[in-house]
């Protein structure tokens, strides 16, 4: 695979990080403390270093918050602007009891009220965390019951759903609405909001103490409440500045929503730590949408996930042209394996490749990325953040030489580690092996120190004899001029113990048939091997997706054995 030489001369702007295999070197964490600010005695909190902190300075009448509303609406908030707002959220909080360590929690679209709710939340001490939008009663009943959230804030429209499982909820105190004054047991936020001061003693916590809980994305089982702690910043902001390479000027676009990791991480607290101005769009992704938005705003740095770059691939090039997309200058993607041929797209429609980093929600901030000046290897993740120490482990906790393919694993701690899993020690503990973490991901290191996934090991295919990472396959299959999307699982089979199958998803004017499968199976056998083809090729309208837009495979697996399909309260509706 051809490896894309970075060019720093040729940047706009000279990077943040100039040297990553120098600064790996030489890094500690405790070197870097004083980028984030700290209280007397060692304390601090998370919203005072993303908001109250900007605003002792110049920063104060930044924009921290473009707003781009689902009707065509916008707004523009300053770091002042978001002071105040969470200030005077806090004071509301209070106000209704809310103590350090309860849990609060936020049911919202992308609006404004979903990040002041956040940030008041996380000033009073108590734990934040957002659900998204698109849930289910099921979700919604899972999370809010298994935390036992003590404040739900939401809007008239959401609220509904709450409607029809409060009664099985008894911590569930009180229930606020954004957007009307609710019924006399509801609490009106306006309302509130207008009364409240704008002042607020803003709790200084230990860096242990817990900022934010969430959920995962359920993609391989049932969603993990994983809680993460103030202390969590550090290295949220200084990601955001060494991986994302935010600079002054910026005016970035995490397309995540806050109900995932990426969207409280990269969307709110790395962002704002470094004074940043963000764009948020409250609407589903529309090709002409997304492009017509980077280019109102200047948008320079975007940060998305592969399912959205398929789909504006998918959109084709030809759209891409109709708007002027000068402004991006530092492309980044996380949550799936990012496919070569999307990094080769990017170049060739924004003249610009994808930066592709890994990492979890249990891991709190990227560990595995792509810097600005460093070779990209298409396919490959990249080499591990510095403070960071990564390794290849076998099934007995034992580091594999290079080149061979095993666990995973990354040597704690680290400031964005879990602290918990909420109400379970046992998966917590889990999690753990002879002094490693183990990520749950498969994959293998270069001789140059890169890392390549090869996939979940749940999904990991063993076909006669050979492992095969489905990732691999997938990869090739999407290259193939017919695919969109593919998902490739181990079926079993007698003799083989089990046989790949793939399941894909057709571009606009392809039917299925049985020339066209014959012709995937010879395109796969040629590029890849002879014996990682799919045996079995199955034509689907689309593919299984959580609502952050991860393929389902094990629910792909399920179906096609007709077993218990599981836990699939985080799956997309169609
Ligand atoms: P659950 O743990 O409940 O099954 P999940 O693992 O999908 O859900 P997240 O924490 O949102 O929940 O996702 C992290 C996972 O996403 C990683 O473990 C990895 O499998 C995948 N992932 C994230 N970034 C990348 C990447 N750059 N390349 C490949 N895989 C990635
Ligand atoms: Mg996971």
């Amino acid at each position: 695979m051809n490896e894309i030489i970075r060019k720093p001369n040729k940047f706009r702007v000279k990077p943040n990080m100039e040297n990553y295999e120098e600064t790996y070197k030489k890094f500690e964490w405790n070197n870097f403390y004083d980028e984030i600010e700290w209280f007397e005695g060692e304390k601090l909190n998370a919203a005072y270093n993303a908001i109250d902190r900007q605003t002792k300075t110049w920063r104060k009448d930044k924009v921290a918050l473009y707003c781009e509303g689902s009707n065509g609406t916008s707004g523009e908030y300053s770091f002042l602007d978001l002071q105040n707002l969470s200030n005077k959220f806090a004071n509301v909080l209070k106000e209704y009891g809310t103590q350090r360590g309860d849990r609060v929690f936020i049911f919202l679209p992308r609006i404004l009220e979903l990040y002041v709710s956040f940030l008041g939340i996380i000033k009073t001490g108590a734990i934040a965390s957002n659900l998204f939008s698109a849930f289910g009663t099921n979700a919604l009943e899972d999370r809010l019951r298994d935390s036992g959230a003590r404040i739900l804030v939401t809007n008239s429209e959401l609220k509904k759903r709450v409607d029809e499982i409060k009664d099985k909820l008894p911590e569930l105190k009180h229930v606020m609405i954004v957007d009307d004054e609710g019924t006399d047991e509801e609490i009106d936020y306006m309302g509130e909001m207008k009364k409240a001061s704008r002042d607020f003693e803003i709790e200084q916590m230990h860096p242990g103490d817990p900022l934010f809980m969430l959920y995962t994305s359920g993609t391989t089982g049932k969603p993990k409440g994983i809680v993460h702690t103030h202390y969590a910043i550090l290295q949220e902001h200084l990601t955001m500045k060494w991986v994302l390479d935010i600079q002054e000027d910026d005016i970035y676009w995490c397309t995540a929503d806050p109900g995932w990791v990426t969207g409280i991480a990269y969307g709110i607290l790395g962002p704002w730590s470094n004074g940043t101005s963000s764009v948020v769009y409250e609407g589903k992704f529309s090709p002409e949408k997304w492009y017509s938005l980077i280019e109102k705003r200047r948008v320079t740095v975007w940060y998305t996930a592969p399912t959205a770059i398929r789909m504006l691939m998918h959109a084709g090039e030809e759209v891409a042209k109709n708007y002027d997309l000068e402004s991006l200058r530092y492309l980044c993607s996380v949550g799936e394996p990012l496919n070569p041929e999307a990094i080769h797209w990017a170049l060739k429609v924004f003249g610009l490749p994808f930066h592709d980093n890994w990492w979890q929600t249990e891991t709190g901030g990227i560990l595995i990325a792509n810097y600005p000046t460093m070779s990209i290897k298409p396919g490959s993740m990249g080499k591990p953040f510095p403070g960071i120490r990564a390794s290849i482990i076998d099934d007995d906790g034992n580091e594999r030489p290079v080149g061979k393919e095993g666990n995973l694993a990354i040597k704690p701690p680290w400031p964005s580690m879990m602290k918990a899993v909420w109400r379970d020690a046992e998966k917590y503990r889990s999690y753990f092996k002879k002094g490693w973490y183990i990520t749950g991901d498969m994959a293998r290191m270069d001789d140059e120190g890169y890392f390549w996934f090869i996939g979940r090991a749940d999904d990991i295919i063993k076909t006669a004899g050979e492992r095969i990472g489905p990732f691999e396959v997938e990869s090739v299959l999407v290259e193939h001029p017919a695919i969109v999307e593919a998902g490739v699982i181990g079926k079993p089979d007698l003799v083989r113990g089990e046989i790949i199958k793939a399941f894909v998803s057709l571009k606009k004017g392809y039917q299925p048939s049985t020339e066209l499968e014959d012709d995937i199976k010879q395109f796969i056998k040629k590029r890849l091997a002879g014996h990682a083809y799919p045996r079995e090729i199955e034509f689907r309208e689309s593919l299984p997706k959580t609502q952050s837009g991860k393929i389902m495979r094990r629910l792909l697996k399920a179906q096609d054995l007709g077993l218990p399909i599981g836990d699939t309260s985080t799956l997309e509706e169609r």
